[in-house]
């Protein structure tokens, strides 16, 4: 269930990000959601915010002046455990564990899509507010967001970190055709530019081992979950 319009007009968002173009489109893109929306140009103004707010949610970049987003992160859990969104510009296991380490609850690698930074926004704010699941069934298929795991009809599923992300972004966007473009912008660099017959590959994966049905093809168009 994703809060209605009107619960999301209740939450408050802070945002931390020194990227003028970035800041200005995510807080309209916020707004347009309902959600009261703050925001800081530096980590100093955005350590100050967080620490004497009750924010819903923060979304916190990594690379900022003043103090970086794992320096607000560190102050912040100080004394609130806030939920926060980091939005790092490199995708490397070191900054995954590091933030971690340092109490961030999720990430997003930029470029990002605003889709799914929505969805991940609401996932962690469910999730705070404790009416969450980070779980997501589609048919006999439940994926958990949390500890990045598959089970089909309660049998864990092995799946491959590419194959993983794959059937995450489809399912959070279940019910929609996912292009074949936002699907490369999602999981492959810039610039693998050697990669256009592996996403049919991971596709066929996945479908061997979630059911051939699971995954339907819109020719031309790209991929969907039916949810
Ligand atoms: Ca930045």
């Amino acid at each position: 269930m994703l809060p209605s319009r009107r619960d999301a007009q209740r939450m408050r968002i802070l945002i931390i990000e020194d990227e003028p173009d970035l800041l200005r489109s995510l807080a309209m893109a916020l707004r347009d959601e309902g959600y009261a929306v703050d925001t800081a140009t530096n980590g100093e103004d955005g350590a100050f915010n967080a620490e004497s707010i009750n924010y819903d949610a923060i979304l916190l970049d990594v690379m900022l002046p003043k103090l970086d987003g794992w320096g607000v992160l560190e102050r912040l859990r100080k004394t609130k455990k806030t939920p926060v969104l980091m939005l790092t510009a490199r995708d490397t296991s070191r900054d995954r564990v590091r933030g971690l380490d340092t109490g961030a609850d999720d990430y997003l690698v930029k470029p990002f899509d605003l889709a799914e930074l929505l969805a991940r926004l609401r996932a962690l704010i469910r999730r705070s507010s404790g009416q969450a699941t980070t779980r997501i069934q589609i048919g006999e298929v439940i994926l958990d967001t949390a500890t990045r795991t598959v089970t089909r009809n309660n049998t864990p599923v092995e799946l491959t970190a590419r194959e993983y992300t794959l059937l995450e972004y489809l399912m959070i966007h279940r019910g929609e055709v996912v292009t074949r473009t936002a699907l490369y912008e999602h999981l492959f660099d810039e610039d693998d530019s050697t990669l256009s017959n592996l996403l049919d590959v991971h596709v066929s994966n996945l479908r061997k081992k979630l059911g051939h049905d699971f995954i339907t093809t819109r020719r031309g168009h790209g991929y969907c979950i039916e949810g």
